[in-house]
Parts: structure tokens; C-alpha cells; sequence
């Protein structure tokens, strides 16, 4: 399973699906109501009001099956790409949007004492369920820019000049190489997987695993590397880079670019990712 643990929050995700409406209508009966529905509304046979209706319910499906795919689905997060992860916070956005309206419009007919207060309880619990796809969504999206920020990173490294000094991080260089025998093999990350569970009582934060859409995007072969997002100065990163140079493997460590900020702070163990063959 790749990114194990800074993914755990989004196991969520799949049980918020499953309490999505049973018996909904399917999109096609719905496309069929719909251009029924407009005829009728078309000769006057039909109030308006009934197709504003109608015509939400599609949207909230098409929205839904967004998030199906890209929050609810089977796409490892770095899969997703930046336009898909903007679709469904979007989607997600919206289908909260909808809720809150008609939550408001529950209220508005239990003051004018056309319902029971007790009438309003679904409608705050599909508020609140939709409340949590889009906090899902949120961040799956920022774990998203998260890897794609150490991507960049990563490319922009490998693309400097050698002479061109890196942006000093205090005291400290932003980036610093460890080459040990210049191999990293499967046994290393299963010894270094165990270690650090053993010593922090966690499972190491994988951020990416091999190759991500972000790192071929960048025209980096990332296969065979792995990302793990610690800031190479904390407890678990000194001990991550101890680790690995007691086993003689190859390490890059990027600092924050901003003192006291985390974003994209992190290890990568193997050697520096290739630039991929094109064939040009
Ligand atoms: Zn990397």
C-alpha cells in the first residue's frame, strides 16, 4: 500500500461512499426525466419549479460520480492529476452548497410552521455527511500539492548548475547529498521500514513510492525511489539519514525553502531520478 501513513486519514473516504443515497435515481433515468419534464414545462403542463429541481438533482449526480472517481475510487492520490483534484473539491464544494440551500429552505418551512422541527434532522445529517466528503476532498488536495511541490523540487535540483550556489537555509544548505554505495535495494527499505516503526511506534510517512504522474510530468524517472516526508532535522529525520548511511544508501535531503515552514521538507532515499529518454 503506498502512502501508508500520511494517507490514513482518507480511509474515510471510501465509508462516507458507502452511505451515499441508496435507490438514487441512475443518471439516464434522470437525462430521460429531465427532457420529458422540459417538454411539459415548454406547453405550460408542468410548473418550472419542478424542472429547477429536477435539473439540481442531475447536477448533484454528475458531481457525485466526480467524487466517485477521484475521492471515493481506487486512484492512489498521486495518480490523480491537478486538474482532477480541482474538479472534485469543486464538486465536493458544490454538493455542500446544495445541502446548506436545503437546509435553509427546511428551516424557513418549520418557522412558517409548515413542518415539524424534527422534519429538519435528515437534512443537517446530508449536510454534515457532505460536510466531511469535502473536508476528504480538502485534503486529499493538499497532499496532492504536497507531493507535486517535492517533485518540483526535486527536478529543480537535479536541473541546476553544479556551481550555482543552492539558497542557503540558515546555517544549513537547503539540499545535501549522501552517495553511500549508490544502491538502493528492496531489503534497505524493508530494513528502514521496520527500524522506524520499531523506533517511533509509527509507520514511516511515505509520500511517494517510485514513479508519480508529477515526476514523469517533470520528465524525471522516479522508479525505484522513494519520498518520505520528514523534515530532515527533526528526531525522525536525523535518525532516517543515520539509518540510511549505516546501510550505505545513496539519500538527497531538502530543507524547507522557508525557516519553520514544512512544505515539501523531505527525504529521498536512492539515487538522484534519471532524466527520461525522449525520443527526439
Ligand atoms: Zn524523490
Amino acid at each position: 500500500m503506498r502512502l501508508t501513513a500520511i494517507a490514513a486519514g482518507l480511509v474515510c473516504a471510501a465509508a462516507l461512499c458507502a452511505q451515499s443515497a441508496p435507490g438514487a435515481a441512475s443518471e439516464q433515468e434522470l437525462a430521460r426525466e429531465v427532457e420529458r419534464l422540459q417538454e411539459l414545462v415548454a406547453t405550460g403542463a408542468a410548473p418550472r419549479l419542478a424542472l429547477d429541481h429536477l435539473l439540481k438533482k442531475r447536477d448533484d449526480l454528475k458531481d457525485e460520480a466526480i467524487l466517485r472517481e477521484t475521492l471515493y475510487g481506487k486512484l492512489e492520490v498521486e495518480e490523480l492529476t491537478p486538474e482532477q483534484a480541482d474538479e472534485m473539491v469543486a464538486a465536493a464544494e458544490r454538493r455542500l452548497a446544495r445541502r446548506r440551500e436545503a437546509v435553509e429552505q427546511a428551516k424557513e418551512k418549520v418557522e412558517a410552521g409548515a413542518a415539524s422541527r424534527v422534519s429538519l434532522t435528515p437534512f443537517l445529517e446530508d449536510m454534515d455527511r457532505m460536510k466531511r466528503a469535502f473536508d476528504a476532498a480538502t485534503t486529499r488536495a493538499q497532499l496532492l500539492k504536497e507531493i507535486s511541490e517535492i517533485a518540483r523540487r526535486e527536478a529543480e535540483y537535479e536541473q541546476r548548475e553544479e556551481d550555482v550556489p543552492l539558497v542557503p537555509y540558515g546555517p544549513l544548505p537547503v539540499a545535501e547529498k549522501f552517495s553511500g554505495d549508490g544502491v538502493f535495494l528492496t531489503s534497505h527499505w524493508r530494513d528502514t521500514v521496520l527500524a522506524f516503526e520499531a523506533r517511533f511506534g509509527r509507520g514511516i510517512p511515505v509520500s511517494a513510492k517510485g514513479e508519480t504522474a508529477f515526476h514523469k510530468a517533470l520528465g524525471y524517472d522516479h522508479r525505484g525511489r522513494i519520498d518520505v516526508a520528514v523534515d530532515p532535522d527533526s528526531a525522525e529525520g536525523q535518525w532516517l539519514r543515520k539509518h540510511l548511511e549505516s546501510l550505505r544508501v545513496p539519500y538527497f535531503l531538502f530543507r524547507a525553502p522557508v525557516r519553520g515552514k514544512a512544505s515539501a521538507a523531505h527525504i529521498h532515499i536512492g539515487p538522484p531520478s534519471g532524466r527520461i529518454r525522449r525520443a527526439d
